[in-house]
């Protein structure tokens, strides 16, 4: 099948590229470059022996969308592209939803335009409200976001369920990603944050190379085991995998479907800290800091709705993760700058 891939070039949309690739698609990349760099697709290339078709643009170029979609037979389209710093869009609120918003809205007018209504979305569990219960299900309460980032991936679930009521031609898959960490097996490819590191694990790599001093845990005196925040930590790859089983639900259904992409499994700041000192054998100086404002205690998924509909469920397990993030890394001490 012929895939649009928007955001392609980033962390999460190269390893699905690999994927699919691998699954026998055929991957189609649009991206502007704002937070990648299209040697990740070299990468892809090298990995899979395939090259990836490549369109070096913005989602919100009506113009672009046509030349691809005229071009090309696309079958579906997986919706990557986006802003996703929580800090970042706090203090660039309009920019987050200008582009998070309006690339959507650009994205499926050009498909309506072509006839092309199957479309997955890369939202967060983000979306859920933080006064559920744990684990999160499918149907647990949406809303009461606690950034403009996530209010995004909010808003963007919204007007896609809108365009399903309207015309149930199309067909839509929400995908609520917990915590995507790790890297492909083979170093290649992986996440290279700008700047400072906001995540967990980009922030451990960059200190067990050296680049950061020392890991501030953020609060210890959670009502959780070790009083560190607890989280759903995914294997890119398994994630990846998710999107190509999400494609054969997309092409046998119409309406909106929404699937938890996390492994079920809740572990603390400190785990996490210790696993990847085991699986590398590195130290991870860390200090005990202060809470970060709008931090949960906990967050982690059921991800039963996956297994029985998509017939998905996450295969590494916390040592993988921690070891081909590691591998990443120090392949990679810059990122794909060097
Ligand atoms: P990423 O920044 O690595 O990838 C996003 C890609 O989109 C980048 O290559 C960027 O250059 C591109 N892009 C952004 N705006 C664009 C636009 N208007 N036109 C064309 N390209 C554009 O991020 P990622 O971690 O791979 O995340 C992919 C998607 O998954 C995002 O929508 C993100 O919000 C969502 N998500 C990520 C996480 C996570 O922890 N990484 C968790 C939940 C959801
Ligand atoms: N965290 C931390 N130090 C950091 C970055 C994150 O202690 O430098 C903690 C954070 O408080 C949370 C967990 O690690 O409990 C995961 O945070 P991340 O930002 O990776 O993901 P999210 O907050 O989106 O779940």
């Amino acid at each position: 099948m012929n895939v649009l891939v928007t955001g392609g070039a980033g962390y999460i949309g190269s390893h699905t590229c690999v994927e699919l690739i691998n699954a026998g698609h055929f991957p189609i990349v649009i991206d502007n470059l704002c937070n990648s760099n299209p040697k990740s697709l070299e990468r892809v290339a090298s990995i899979t022996g395939k090259e990836v078709v490549f369109y070096e643009g913005d989602v919100r170029s009506e113009a672009l969308l046509n030349t691809i979609f005229t071009k090309h037979s696309i079958d579906c389209v997986i919706h990557f592209a986006g802003l996703k710093a929580v800090g970042e869009s706090v203090a660039k609120p309009l920019e987050y939803y200008e582009n998070n918003l309006c690339s959507t809205l650009t994205l499926c007018r050009v498909m309506q335009q072509h006839g092309v209504k199957k479309l997955i979305f890369s939202s967060s569990a983000t979306v859920y409200s933080g006064d559920n219960e744990m684990p999160l299900r499918e149907t647990s309460k949406t809303g009461n976001c606690t950034n403009p980032y996530g209010w995004t991936k909010y808003m963007g679930e919204q007007i896609l369920r809108d365009l399903t009521v309207a015309d149930p031609q199309w067909s839509v898959v929400l995908l609520r990603y917990f915590n995507p960490v790790g890297a492909h097996e083979s170093g290649l490819i992986g996440e290279h944050p700008n700047g400072i590191p906001n995540n967990l694990m980009p922030f451990i790599s960059q200190t067990a190379i050296g680049k950061r001093h020392h890991l501030s845990v953020f609060g210890n005196d959670y009502p959780t085991h070790d009083g560190t925040g607890v989280r759903d930590y995914i294997h890119v790859v398994d994630l990846a995998k998710g999107h190509v089983a999400a494609i054969s639900h997309l092409m046998q259904t119409t309406g909106e479907s929404v699937f938890n992409l996390g492994t079920g499994t809740g572990y603390s700041v400190l785990d996490m800290v210790k696993a990847f000192e085991t699986a590398n054998g590195i130290p991870v100086p860390y200090e005990i800091a202060p809470r970060r404002p709008g931090d949960l205690a906990t967050c982690y998924a059921d991800p039963a709705k996956s297994k029985e509909v998509l017939g998905w469920e996450a295969s590494k397990d916390q040592t993988d993760m921690c070891r081909d993030a590691w591998k990443w890394q120090s392949n990679n001490p810059n990122g794909y700058d060097n």
